[in-house]
């Protein structure tokens, strides 16, 4: 597939999916209006949704699924990975939540619902 329908605008989502995780069956969409992420299976199952956020000058991403939600520190802007083109380099699990949850994740809550968690780490 070409592109995903974005689920937070609607518009096109691409397809950036990198060799080394076509190799292992997986495929990624980006919006970049959004800096909206989606990993799909082969097969089209999306796997996860993955939002970036800057905050305070750093790079986060909030990664979820039906399973979860983790909160990573993507490291200052230059060092993440550019859609197509190469994955981010260093990544640091700031936080998860392995239970079934609730997702209430959009481009409007996502900074606040960051501030609020990095209170806890
Ligand atoms: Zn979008």
């Amino acid at each position: 597939m070409n592109s995903i329908i974005c689920k937070f605008c609607n518009n096109d989502a691409n397809n950036k999916t990198l060799e080394e995780f076509d190799r292992f069956g997986m495929s990624i969409y980006f919006c970049s209006a959004c800096k909206a992420e989606y990993i799909t299976y082969k097969s089209g199952k999306l796997a996860s949704t993955s939002l970036y956020s800057e905050l305070n000058s750093k790079l986060y991403r909030v990664s979820f699924n039906s399973h979860g939600l983790w909160l990573w520190y993507v490291g200052v802007p230059g060092i993440p990975g550019i859609p197509g083109v190469s994955k981010n380099k260093e990544m640091k699990l700031l936080k998860s939540f392995n239970d079934e949850i609730v997702v209430d994740i959009n481009l409007n809550n996502i900074n606040d619902k960051i501030k609020y968690w990095l209170l806890f780490i």
